[in-house]
C-alpha cells in the first residue's frame, strides 16, 4: 500500500499518514485534499512510502489539487524555519498557503469569439458586434462588455451565438503577468557599480548559494546595480525567478516604477494591500514559475517559488523585516536560509547595514561590495547638529530658531524642505491641567495620542479611539485637557504659522492610507506642489525628491529611548536615511538634527560622517555583552487575564528553564507594556552563546512546560521588540 505523509497548514505537532488509492499519481510537494475528522482539509505531501501493514487503518486522500507542487527546496525551507522559530511545521506551511483558492484552477469567465458559421441576414447592429469581436480576438470580451460597447442588448449577442456566428469560450480570469524584457533600457554603470555587478553576475552563473552585502551610501546607485543583476538573472536562465524584498509599501511605488521602466513590464506584487484576487493570481503564477520578477514585503519570503535564482533584500537593516505578531520571524534572516536551500544568489543592500550583516561581511562569510560615493555629481548632504540645550525652541514650539532660519533660506531659494518626526498625530500625551489625569488606552499601558484632523484620541498600540472629551473624565473640569509634546500634525501647524505662504503637507500613514495615496503624495512632492513636507518614517525611506535640499529632524533622540540593545544603531540608520533624502539631484543638501544629546556616539558619527568608527564602538559593546551578533537571543512571553494567573505561569516557566552551559536566563519581568487589551504580560529573555542552538533549547523547554489553557506563551527568536 502506498502511504503519503500529509502536512496541514495548522498548528499540529506532526504530519498525518493517508492512503494513496490506486491510480492516484502523487509526488512529494503535491497539494492534496484529505478528510480530517468530519471536514475536508488541504495539505501538502511531504513524503511517500510503501507499507503493506500500516499500524492502523488509514483514510484515503480525496484528490490531488490542480496547483504547481512545492519544490524540494521550499519543503526543506519550511522544515528548517519551523525548527528555527520553534513552531510546528504546519504554522510555517500556513504562511506559504496564504492564498488558499490559488490551489484550484480557475476561476473562469465566459468570453465571446468568432464562431464557425457565416450568416446571410446581417443587420448593422450584428455587423458591428461581429467586427468588434474580430478586433478583440487577442483579449476577448464578455457578453455584457460587448453589448455595452456596441450599445445593443445582450439578446443580440445571444442571437449570434445561437446562429453559430459567435462562440462562447471559457477563459481563466487570472492572466499571466507580462514577461519582462531584459535587453533594452540598461544604463551605463560607473566603475564601482560595474565591479559589483560583475561579482554578482558570476555568482548567478555559478548557481550556488552566494551571499553579498551591497554597501553603498544613499544615492550611490545600489538599486541600479541590482536592476542589472536582475537583468543578468533573467538572461542567464529562461526559468529563473527573482524576489526583491522591500521593507515598506511606500517604497514599492518607486521601485515598481523603476522596474517597469527597466524591463518594460510591471513586476508581480505581494504585500498586505493587494486583494484576494491579486493574491491568488500572484501565488499561482509564482508557483508555476511564470512570474519572473516578484516584489514583496516580508511575507513574500514564504512564496512558493519554482526556481528562485536571485534574492534581493533592499534596506536589509530595516526593523520592519521583523514580524512581531502571530508567527514572529525576521525576513532578512530567513532570506539567507531560503537562498541557501535554493542555491541562489543573495544581495543584501543598505547604506547603513545592520551590525549582524556588516559582521558577516567583515568576517568574509558574505561578499562585501562597496559603492562609496553618490552617483554622478550628487554629494552627500552636510549634516549639522542643533543642541537644544543651547538653542531651545520657544515654549510649546518644536522648531529651533536655527532651523527656522535655514527653512527660510531654503524656501527663498525655491527649494523644498522635509521636516521629519517619527510620531503620528498631534500630540503623544494628553493630560488634565487641573488634576493631572493622563488619558490612556483602556486595559493597556499606552497613552492615547491626540489626532487633530480627526479630533480623536487614538491608541497606536490597539487601535482604540474616542472623540476628544470636553471634560476631564476624572475631575470633570471643562476644557482642562492639554496636549503635551509634538506629533507631525503639531509641527505642521507650527510650520504654517511661521511660513504662512508656504504649502505645508503632512505625509504619514494617517494622511496617506494605501499605496495610491502614497504615490500621489510622492508625485506632488516631486512636482514641486509642496514646499514643506512634514513626515514620519514613511517620508524617510527610498524617495528621490530632486528639489529637496533641507531635511530638519525635529527630535533626533526619539529612537534612542527604550531599553533596546539596537537603539543606537537604529537611530543612526534612521537619521542617515532621512538625511539622505536631501540633495539627490546635484544640489547641495543639508540636514539639521535637533538633539539634547549632541555628544551621543550616534550623533557624532552622523556629524562627522564616520560610520565605521561608530559601528566599531557599537560592535565592541555588543561583543563585550555577548549580544547579537556575538550571541543569540530569544524572548519568551506569557500573557494571562490576571496578575495571579500570569505570575503562576511565570513561576512554572522559570522552574522549567533549567540552566545550561553557555546560556543565561533573565526574568520573569513585566515588560514596559505590561498590560495590553486586558492581557497581563511577563517576559523572559534568554541569551545563548553563538555556538549554542538556542532554538533547540527553547523547543526542549517548551515541551516540559505545562500551562493552564487560558495562558498564552509566545517564543520570539532574535526579538527586536523589547516593549
Ligand atoms: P541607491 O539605491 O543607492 O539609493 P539609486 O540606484 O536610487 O541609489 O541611484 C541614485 C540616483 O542616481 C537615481 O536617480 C539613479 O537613477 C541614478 N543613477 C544611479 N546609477 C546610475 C547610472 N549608472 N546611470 C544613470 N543614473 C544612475
Ligand atoms: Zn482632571
Amino acid at each position: 500500500m502506498k502511504i503519503a505523509q500529509i502536512l496541514l497548514p495548522l498548528p499540529l505537532p506532526e504530519a498525518f499518514d493517508y492512503e494513496v488509492r490506486q491510480g492516484l499519481d502523487l509526488a512529494v510537494g503535491d497539494f492534496v485534499k484529505i478528510p480530517l475528522a468530519k471536514a475536508e482539509k488541504l495539505g501538502v505531501v511531504v513524503s511517500l512510502r510503501n507499507d503493506n501493514e500500516p499500524p492502523k487503518p488509514l483514510k484515503q486522500i480525496i484528490e490531488r489539487l490542480d496547483a504547481a507542487p512545492l519544490t524540494k527546496d521550499s519543503l526543506a525551507f519550511i522544515e528548517w524555519a519551523a525548527k528555527y522559530l520553534v513552531v510546528p511545521q504546519g504554522v510555517v506551511l500556513h504562511q506559504v498557503m496564504r492564498a488558499n483558492d490559488a490551489l484550484f484552477a480557475g476561476p473562469f469567465a465566459t468570453k465571446i469569439t468568432i464562431g464557425s458559421e457565416k450568416i446571410d441576414k446581417i443587420t448593422p447592429v450584428r455587423e458591428a458586434v461581429l467586427q468588434i469581436v474580430a478586433a478583440c480576438d487577442y483579449a476577448p470580451l464578455s457578453k455584457t462588455e460587448l453589448a455595452q460597447i456596441v450599445g445593443a442588448s445582450v439578446a443580440v449577442v445571444n442571437g449570434l451565438v445561437k446562429l453559430g456566428a459567435l462562440a462562447e469560450i471559457k477563459m481563466p480570469v487570472d492572466l499571466p503577468f507580462t514577461q519582462p524584457s531584459f535587453e533594452q533600457n540598461s544604463r551605463d554603470l560607473n566603475l564601482a557599480q560595474t565591479a559589483s555587478l560583475e561579482v554578482i553576475s558570476k555568482a548567478i552563473d555559478a548557481e550556488k548559494f552566494a551571499p553579498f552585502l551591497l554597501d553603498g551610501v544613499t544615492g550611490s546607485g545600489k538599486t541600479e546595480v541590482y536592476l542589472e543583476a536582475i537583468a543578468h538573472a533573467l538572461a542567464q536562465n529562461p526559468t529563473s525567478q527573482i524576489l526583491v524584498l522591500l521593507p515598506e509599501i511606500a517604497l514599492t511605488q518607486a521601485v515598481i516604477a523603476r522596474i517597469s521602466q527597466r524591463f518594460g513590464a510591471e513586476p508581480t506584487l505581494w504585500h498586505s494591500e493587494i486583494n484576494a484576487n491579486q493574491k491568488r493570481r500572484a501565488w499561482r503564477e509564482i508557483a508555476s514559475g511564470r512570474a519572473r520578477i516578484v516584489i514583496g514585503a516580508r511575507s513574500a519570503i514564504f512564496l512558493p517559488f519554482k526556481n528562485l535564482r536571485l534574492l534581493v533584500v533592499d534596506e536589509e537593516h530595516d526593523a520592519s523585516y521583523k514580524q512581531d505578531d502571530g508567527l514572529r520571524y525576521q525576513a532578512r534572516d530567513l532570506a539567507v536560509v531560503r537562498a541557501k536551500f535554493a542555491n541562489a544568489t543573495l544581495v543584501l543592500a543598505s547604506a547603513t547595514p545592520s551590525l549582524e550583516t556588516r559582521n558577516n561581511a567583515l568576517s568574509g562569510r558574505y561578499g562585501h561590495l562597496v559603492l562609496s560615493s553618490r552617483f554622478g555629481v550628487a554629494n552627500l548632504p552636510n549634516i549639522e547638529l542643533i543642541d537644544l540645550k543651547t538653542y531651545p525652541p520657544m515654549p510649546n514650539h518644536w522648531i529651533s530658531s536655527l532651523l527656522v532660519e535655514e527653512i527660510a533660506t531654503t524656501l527663498h531659494a525655491k527649494e523644498q524642505v522635509l521636516l521629519f518626526l517619527n510620531r503620528r498625530g498631534f500630540a503623544p500625551v494628553v493630560l488634565c491641567s487641573k488634576c493631572g489625569h493622563k488619558m490612556t488606552s483602556p486595559e493597556t499601558d499606552s497613552w492615547l495620542v491626540e489626532h487633530r484632523y480627526s479630533n480623536r484620541l487614538v491608541c497606536h498600540l490597539t487601535g482604540y479611539s474616542i472623540p476628544k472629551p470636553l471634560n476631564c473624565p476624572s475631575c470633570h473640569s471643562y476644557d482642562s485637557l492639554v496636549s503635551v509634546g509634538p506629533g507631525v500634525e503639531r509641527v505642521a501647524a507650527e510650520a504654517k504659522q511661521l511660513f504662512p505662504k508656504a504649502r505645508v503637507e503632512i505625509f504619514s500613514s494617517d494622511t496617506s492610507t494605501g499605496p495610491q495615496a502614497i504615490k500621489q503624495m510622492v508625485e506632488r512632492m516631486e512636482n514641486g506642489e509642496i514646499d514643506i513636507m512634514v513626515g514620519t518614517q514613511i517620508a524617510a525611506k527610498g524617495h528621490n525628491f530632486p528639489n529637496l535640499t533641507l531635511v530638519g529632524v525635529i527630535d533626533g533622540d526619539l529612537s534612542l529611548k527604550g531599553g533596546d540593545p539596537r537603539a543606537g544603531e537604529r537611530t543612526y540608520q534612521l537619521l542617515t536615511q532621512v538625511a539622505g533624502r536631501a540633495g539627490r539631484a546635484g544640489k547641495n543638501g543639508r540636514a539639521m538634527i535637533q538633539t539634547y544629546y549632541p555628544e551621543n556616539e550616534a550623533m557624532q558619527a552622523l556629524l562627522n560622517d564616520d560610520r565605521e568608527s561608530f559601528l566599531g564602538i557599537e560592535t565592541d559593546m555588543r561583543a563585550a555583552a555577548k549580544m547579537p551578533p556575538f550571541g543569540r537571543l530569544a524572548a519568551l512571553q506569557l500573557m494571562a487575564k490576571t496578575d495571579a494567573a500570569v505570575d503562576v505561569a511565570a513561576k512554572i516557566v522559570g522552574d522549567a528553564l533549567f540552566p545550561a552551559h553557555g546560556i543565561e536566563v533573565w526574568g520573569p519581568a513585566p515588560p514596559p507594556m505590561a498590560l495590553i487589551r486586558g492581557w497581563r504580560r511577563r517576559r523572559f529573555l534568554i541569551r545563548a552563546d553563538k555556538n549554542v542552538d538556542i532554538s533547540a533549547f527553547m523547543a526542549k523547554w517548551r515541551k516540559a512546560i505545562k500551562l493552564a489553557p487560558s495562558v498564552r506563551l509566545i517564543i520570539d527568536i532574535e526579538p527586536y521588540s523589547f516593549m
